[in-house]
């Protein structure tokens, strides 16, 4: 089964002079690839009628099916009806059961319905209706000669809403034979993005079925990976052989699957086996607790976290060695164990994880160059030091460096549950 084309146009000046970012385009392309549409396109305008009509009449030469983003509000800056309307060579006509919705939302909100939203009930000529639930500006849907053009607002939640609701019904009507799509996210931690492609050749490509692509952000490298087939279990079972082949080859480099983030894993696995923890951060400056204080429940484990900065903190509060901080420096192994068995011993808890590094841009030296962070883990009486070398800025490093320490702290706690 051929995968049907779908092109996204999304309209606003603010998009094209970079104010907001298109991100409807996004969320819009993973719904669609789930759907087993192939998005081939995504365009942005300004607010120009010329321009927009054009393109979308040539986005529905192109396309089976031509999304819209935005430009549907009262203004005269909202310029998708009428470019729809063009492009469709038909006439803008009021629709009567779009008006009565608008005026229901305004009746609802006991406020009086400006004449000017009354424009919004204008569609091209012969298109349907797709119903707002949740906000003013109803959608609309058109034929195109062989594609269908769908009309929604700009505003996410209601893009959202409307799409997941009475858009993605008519696309299950209109677009019947679509190849089934299963997708699996996997979270690698702690190896370069180019050495995660290197070693996948030969186990999945991004041309291959599963199509293979990788996304990287902070230090985790997203192995995405999308069968398709021409049922669910088809597509599934084309992507079990892969996602196997991608864990053995990985190990426990994989921590998670679908957007985890390691502060979940690790909160999930200290939760599962009842361990408390205490965190000594210093160049993260308590993101890791920041992280791990996102995830609910955590309560139950998570003690406390402590921001120990200067030198004096890490002696003071957790008992550092004035003769550790002389000799080795702040940012070093010694430190960094000193700074986990100090915080596991104040807190009483039966882990602790400790990080200190140069996160820049200063401070940086030879011998301890900037993104050279250590982090320890306490964990049943045993510390274990890692030494990390982190690429970016001041804010990259501290994020990649909170990652990398909740990891550490992931394969110890792994460890004690075989
Ligand atoms: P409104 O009735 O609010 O005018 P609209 O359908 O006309 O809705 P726009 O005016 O294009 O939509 O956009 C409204 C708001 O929605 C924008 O100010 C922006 O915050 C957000 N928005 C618009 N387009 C996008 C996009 N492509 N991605 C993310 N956000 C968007
Ligand atoms: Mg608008």
């Amino acid at each position: 089964v051929r995968a049907p084309l779908a092109e996204i146009v999304a309209s606003g000046d603010e998009l094209t002079l970079g104010r907001i970012a298109n991100t409807n385009a996004a969320w819009l392309s993973r719904r669609l690839a789930d759907l087993g549409f192939q998005v081939s396109r995504h365009t942005t305008l300004p607010d120009v009628l010329r321009e927009y009509a054009s393109e979308i009449r040539a986005a529905a030469r192109r396309a089976d099916l031509v999304i819209l983003s935005g430009g549907l509000g009262p203004t005269v800056d909202d310029l998708t009806r009428e470019a729809a309307a063009r492009a469709l060579g038909v006439p803008l006509v009021r629709d009567r059961r779009a008006l009565a919705q608008i005026r229901r939302f305004f009746a609802r909100r006991a406020r009086t319905m400006p004449p000017t939203n009354e424009r919004q009930a204008d569609l091209p000529r012969g298109a349907a209706l797709l119903p707002n639930p949740v906000g003013t500006a109803p959608g609309f849907a058109a034929r195109a000669g062989r594609s269908l053009v769908a009309a929604l607002p700009g505003v996410p939640g209601e893009l959202f809403a409307m799409f997941d609701g009475p858009l993605r019904r008519l696309l299950e009507k209109r677009f019947p034979r679509r190849p089934a799509v299963a997708t699996r996210e996997l979270e690698l931690i702690g190896l370069p993005e180019s050495e995660v492609g290197r070693r996948l050749e030969g186990i999945a490509s991004p041309q291959g079925n599963p199509r293979l692509s990788l996304m990287v952000r902070d230090a985790v490298v997203c192995v995405r990976l999308v069968a398709r087939g021409r049922t669910k279990a088809e597509a599934r079972r084309a992507l079990g052989a892969v996602v196997k082949g991608v864990r053995a080859e990985f190990g426990d480099r994989v921590f998670g699957e679908g957007g985890q983030d390691p502060a979940d894993v690790v909160a999930a696995l200290l939760m599962r086996s009842k361990v408390t923890l205490a965190l000594a951060e210093s160049c993260t400056g308590g993101l890791v607790g920041h992280l791990l204080t996102n995830v609910a429940g955590v309560s139950r484990v998570l003690l406390e976290g402590l921001v120990t900065y200067s030198n004096a903190s890490k002696a003071r509060r957790l008992g550092v060695r004035r003769s550790t901080l002389a000799r080795h420096g702040a940012v070093s192994r010694a430190c960094a164990a000193e700074m986990a068995a100090g915080a596991a011993r104040t807190a009483r808890a039966a882990a602790a994880l400790a990080i200190t590094g140069v996160a820049g841009p200063g401070g940086g030296t030879r011998a301890k160059p900037v993104g050279l962070v250590f982090t320890a883990v306490r964990l049943r009486g045993r510390t274990t030091v890692e030494e990390h070398r982190i690429p970016g800025d001041r804010v990259a490093v501290k994020s990649r460096a909170a990652r990398l320490a909740l990891d550490h702290l992931r394969r110890r706690l792994l460890r004690i549950g075989s």
